[in-house]
Parts: structure tokens; C-alpha cells; sequence
């Protein structure tokens, strides 16, 4: 691989830093990241404005490094998910989710996964690799460059692609400060949302170290299901779960988002939704209830409809703000847990 950093990985003030012991003026550093991050620039010689004795020294020092898109699908309800490739020949995926009012990118944050859930489709790989912060923050240039041609923004991100965040703290944590950079990509906390299975020990530090929006992967409120269908709940159980959540730094009214996935008869009964409104007793809490994505010889199967809607009802009746989460992507398998990155599966 090319010795030379990809720009997208730096914080603003690192660059200020390297540019004024090259003896730059600070506005310098404005201009360049600008290209960066707002006009999406793949070429150090578009940077126009820049002298070419500074260009040649960039040159020297950085480049700019995007994935390659080995595929690009797109939905009948307009999700867009992508296949990239990324320097080393691996592949992670990117899922592009438009609203009327928002555009949502959903991006990966590892190659494959350690977590092994069973009904989780990343879940059946073995872990190759961290991403690097410049491989995070690449998927969002990427897919804001791609989608500004169609008039398409992306406005919300997701780390709920491939991987889990928090077992690659360091870069994740890298990756969200430059994506919330004012003069960049500025996208602000409560856009951002990071999903996590319950790495407890790391709860603690996102809320100090980033203040964005937390959504943790429940799935179950008994031990001994949830330990078979999130095995990390061996190692960090639903009471040190709970204990940590409850400590978490909540601004300005924001809630905890749990996801729950409704598999047919191991989560979805008047006990276990009676166990959830009960288990989040004291939480300011959203409960975002997913239906089951089944993917090629998954052992498990959905819960029906109207079960998912009695459960609905049961947590909502408690107070609780409860929504069913639509099924996007769907027919290009882009939906939650069923990314793969189809060239680590071929290997
Ligand atoms: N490791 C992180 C983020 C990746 S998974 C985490 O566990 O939160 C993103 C969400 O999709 C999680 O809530 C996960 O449990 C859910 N999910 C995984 N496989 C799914 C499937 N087949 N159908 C529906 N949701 C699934």
C-alpha cells in the first residue's frame, strides 16, 4: 500500500499544525479542507487556489484515497447500497437510505465482525480488520459525492453498517470528530447515531469523548436468551448493561434508541415485551422494533406481522415511544444484518 496518508483521516487541527511548521498562514488550512470535505475534491491539482510550490509539497505528504465502488445497487424504494473495495482488496458496504425530509448513510466500521450474533449476516464472517478513520470518513465523501449529482443529501449517519464501533474505538471516535468539523462535512451530534451491541466499558467513553446519539442492541431482556442471540451479553450482562445506560450523559432530552429484533418465537411474546417495558423502567428511552431480515440459510424466521404489532402495542401502551422499523432495501439485501461485502465471503 502507498506509504503516503489519505487526507480524509487528519483532524483540521493536525493539518493546521503540519501546515504552520511549513510555515503557511492558517487561512491555508481552511481552504484545503474545504476542498476535502466540502467540495469533495479527488485531485490535489483542483485546489486552484493553493500555490503550486504548496500543491507539490501536499503532494509529498498526503492524497486522497476513496474506496472503489465494485458495485452500486439501487432499491425499488430508492435505497442505494454500495460495495466498496477498499486499498488492501477487502470490502465493506455502504447503504444509502433517503426520507423525505433527511438522507441516512449507514456506514461500516469494521470488515466483517467478532460478535458472531446468529441472526446477523455479517455475524457468520470472521473479523479481518479495523477501518481506518479515513475508510470511515471515505464512505461519507463518497456517498455525498455520488448523491449530490441526483440531489440527494446525506444529511444523518449511522455507524450501524458491518462491525461493531466500540471494538474499534479509536478510529470510530477519529472518524465522528471530523465528520462533526463545522467547516466540513458538519454534521452535528444529533445527527450522528452509533450503534452498539453493549460494549460497557466503552459507554462510558462515547458519552465523554463524542455526545452523539446511542443505539445499543437489546434483542432480548432474559440472560439466557440474550447470551445466545448477542453473545458479548456473556461477557457484559443485561444488569452491568442497564447500570451503564443509566449513567450515560443525555442531552437536551434525547432518548437511548434499543433495537430489538422480533425473531418468531424466541423474543416476541406478551412476556418478553412486558420484560422490555420493565427492563427500561428509569431509561429516557425510544424503542425501535425491527422486523427479522432473513438472509440464506438463517436458522431463524420473522415474526408475523401482527405479532410484531401486539408487541408494539404492549410497549407503547407502556408509555413508551415504540416504532417499527421499515424494512428498506429489502430486495438488495441492504437491510440490517445483511451486509456481507460479497468479496469476503468468496475468500
Ligand atoms: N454491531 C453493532 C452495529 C451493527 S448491526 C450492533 O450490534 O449494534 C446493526 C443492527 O442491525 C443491530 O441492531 C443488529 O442487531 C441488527 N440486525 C442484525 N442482523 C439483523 C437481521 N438479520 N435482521 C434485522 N436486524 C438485524
Amino acid at each position: 500500500m502507498d506509504s503516503v496518508p489519505c487526507f480524509t483521516g487528519f483532524l483540521r487541527g493536525e493539518l493546521l499544525d503540519t501546515f504552520s511548521q511549513w510555515g503557511e498562514k492558517p487561512f491555508r488550512t481552511q481552504q484545503i479542507w474545504s476542498w476535502i470535505h466540502v467540495k469533495l475534491a479527488t485531485e490535489i491539482d483542483e485546489m486552484t487556489d493553493i500555490s503550486k510550490e504548496f500543491r507539490q509539497r501536499l503532494k509529498e505528504n498526503f492524497r486522497f484515497c476513496r474506496p472503489t465502488i465494485r458495485t452500486r445497487q439501487h432499491s425499488q424504494d430508492h435505497t442505494v447500497k454500495w460495495l466498496l473495495e477498499l486499498a488492501d482488496g477487502l470490502c465493506v458496504e455502504s447503504v444509502f437510505i433517503p426520507e423525505e425530509d433527511r438522507g441516512t448513510l449507514c456506514v461500516s466500521s469494521q470488515v466483517g465482525c467478532s460478535l458472531s450474533c446468529p441472526f446477523c449476516h455479517t455475524g457468520t464472517q470472521r473479523l479481518a480488520r479495523n477501518l481506518t478513520a479515513a475508510e470511515i470518513v471515505g464512505q461519507v465523501i463518497l456517498a455525498r459525492s455520488e448523491l449530490s449529482d441526483q440531489g440527494l443529501r446525506v444529511t444523518n449517519i449511522v455507524l450501524m453498517g458491518m462491525g461493531e464501533p466500540l471494538f474499534n474505538y479509536d478510529a470510530v471516535v477519529r472518524a465522528v470528530r471530523i465528520m462533526l468539523d463545522p467547516n466540513g462535512l458538519a454534521i452535528g451530534t444529533r445527527k450522528i447515531t452509533l450503534s452498539t451491541a453493549g460494549v460497557v466499558p466503552k459507554l462510558v467513553d462515547v458519552g465523554r469523548d463524542l455526545g452523539v446519539n446511542l443505539a445499543i442492541s437489546l434483542h432480548a431482556v432474559r440472560d439466557d436468551i440474550r447470551d445466545r442471540l448477542v453473545p458479548l451479553n456473556k461477557r457484559y450482562n443485561l444488569a452491568a448493561l442497564k447500570q451503564a445506560v443509566l449513567h450515560y450523559p443525555l442531552k437536551g432530552g434525547r432518548r437511548i434508541t434499543w433495537e430489538y429484533v422480533l425473531l418468531d418465537g424466541i423474543n416476541d411474546s406478551d412476556e418478553d415485551a412486558h420484560g422490555l417495558v420493565r427492563f427500561l423502567k428509569g431509561i429516557p428511552s425510544k424503542v425501535n422494533l425491527i422486523p427479522f431480515n432473513p438472509w440464506p440459510g438463517t436458522p431463524f424466521t420473522p415474526s408475523p406481522m401482527e405479532k410484531i404489532i401486539h408487541f408494539q402495542e404492549i410497549v407503547g401502551g407502556s408509555g413508551l415511544v415504540t416504532v417499527i422499523r421499515d424494512r428498506r432495501g429489502e430486495d438488495i439485501a441492504a437491510a440490517c444484518g445483511q451486509l456481507v461485502g460479497r468479496t469476503l465471503m468468496a475468500l
